[in-house]
């Protein structure tokens, strides 16, 4: 086991892996842009290392001060959290060329789960079921407008190099398509470099269903159930939930063996997740995320584990501490995502907490790295807290996040707290009915 890990990353995500370490009796090096100095991940942490300067670019997202910053401190492992460098595969390259052990999967399987349209390919090829659409790339609008016709509108475009929500497009028919095809086709180029775009047929109301997988990389994996994560707003996740409202024990089952079976082929390692859109019983893959989720604590909830742990664990070259038929699912689990945002526009609201009580008892998890008088930095994402309840089943998680949401105060800031609020009176809410679409078409009648 190692005796020190580097974390690349700040914020709640970095407490979270911090924790698991020292449970277990690993140190942990924390690294921070100056403008984090006083942010919780540095006082929490065993030693800190500044890397750079504000902008991730030069901090969070520069390899060599992080690879410095490992050399320095002796960490012989660098977990890498969620976003930043954590689906990097020439990062995890580097990595390896320090003789250093990057936390996560192997470089070609992030390669490969990276480009959306060789992931699709090779999720085909091990047959898990895919969203009707382009073989392969489309670089053309006549092109576009051929497997368009064929697979019937309305469609969506989307970046091969895409994520978080961005680079897609929806046509209604064929006189928006040309728009929407160079409009997504500049997007992606703008935001990755790549203008590579393929199509799907758009579906019009999926529920986002995402499997965790579990992997030791050496050809056995498990799956850990879904996360229901349709609540959605411009593509990006606002609440989530396990188990699903929707889905069935067989179904979960089904799809589940299907997920475990693929990773297990091709020697996948730690924690993954297989996004699909569900609807009308059926299951669309749209992509994989090689990386610890978001939204992980609410499979950690109903499992009662701790994918950090076995992350680590695997890592190392010990076995992971799951068993499939050892692994079952106790209540139910909701989270939201707590940002610092001025609802309803969205707007991000950086600045110092004057008061921050956060919420307890029985089936209460709150993660953030909040603290009062910490000043929340303009610099980076504006997810401030995830506060995750657990109940015995769905009714009693939804009383119990109503009333935690009641406990949390977090003054100085705007934050998305009240829009939960207002969520939870909806009987479609309370129901576990809706799709993605549904807090979009929400929003507008709510907020104008
Ligand atoms: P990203 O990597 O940017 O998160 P995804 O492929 O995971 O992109 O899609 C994000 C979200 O976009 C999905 O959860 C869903 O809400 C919507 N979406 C993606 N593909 C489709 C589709 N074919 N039909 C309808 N909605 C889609």
């Amino acid at each position: 086991m190692f005796d020190k890990i580097l974390i690349a990353n700040r914020g709640e995500i970095a407490l979270r892996v911090i924790r698991a370490c020292r449970e277990m009796g690993i140190a942990s090096v924390a690294v921070h842009s100056t403008a984090d100095a006083d942010a919780m991940h540095v006082r929490m942490a065993d030693e800190s290392v500044c890397i750079g300067p504000p902008p991730s670019s030069q901090s969070y997202l520069s390899m060599p001060a992080l690879i410095s910053a490992c050399e320095i401190t002796g960490a012989q492992a660098i977990h890498p959290g969620y976003g930043f460098l954590s689906e990097n595969a020439g990062f995890v390259q580097m990595v390896e060329d320090h003789d250093l052990v990057f936390i996560g999967p192997r470089a070609e399987h992030i390669r490969i789960m990276g480009d959306k349209i060789t992931a699709k390919d090779t999720m085909k090829a091990l047959g898990v079921p895919c969203v009707p659409g382009s073989d392969g790339g489309v670089n053309s609008v006549d092109e576009a407008k051929r497997v368009a016709a064929q697979i019937g509108y309305p469609v969506i475009i989307k970046a091969t190099a895409g994520g978080g929500g961005r680079g897609m497009k929806v046509a209604q028919d064929e006189s928006s398509l040309e728009v929407a095809f160079r409009t997504a086709r500049s997007e992606a180029k703008a935001a990755f470099g790549n203008p590579d775009v393929y199509i799907e047929k758009y579906l019009q109301k999926p529920r986002h269903i995402e499997i965790q997988i579990f992997g030791d990389g050496k050809g056995r994996a498990v799956h850990l159930g879904e996360r229901d994560c349709s609540l959605q707003r411009r593509h990006q996740k606002v609440l989530e939930e396990a188990p699903g409202p929707a889905i069935t024990p067989e179904e979960r089952a089904r799809i589940g063996k299907i997920c475990a079976d693929a990773v297990a082929r091709i020697g996948y390692s730690g924690a993954g997740t297989i996004e699909f859109l569900y609807e009308d019983g059926q299951f669309y893959f749209i992509e994989m995320n090689t990386r610890l989720q978001v939204e992980h604590p609410v499979t950690e909830a109903i499992f009662g584990v701790d994918l950090v742990r076995q992350q680590i664990r695997v890592a190392a070259g010990l076995p992971m501490e799951f068993e499939q038929d050892k692994l079952a699912i106790n209540g139910h689990a909701i989270e939201v995502r707590i940002n610092a945002e001025k609802v309803p526009g969205f707007t991000p609201c950086p600045g110092r907490i004057t008061q921050y009580h956060a919420p307890g008892g029985l089936g209460v998890r709150m993660d953030s790295a909040l603290y009062q008088g910490y000043s929340i930095p303009p610099y980076y994402d504006s997810l401030i807290g995830k506060l995750i309840v657990h109940g015995r089943d769905r009714d009693e998680a939804l009383a119990r996040l109503s009333r935690a949401l009641g406990e949390l105060i977090v003054d100085g800031v705007d934050t998305t707290v009240p829009l939960f609020r207002d969520l939870l009176k909806e009987p479609d809410i309370q129901s576990g009915d809706y799709s993605i679409h549904w807090l979009e078409r929400w929003l507008e009648r709510h907020y104008g």
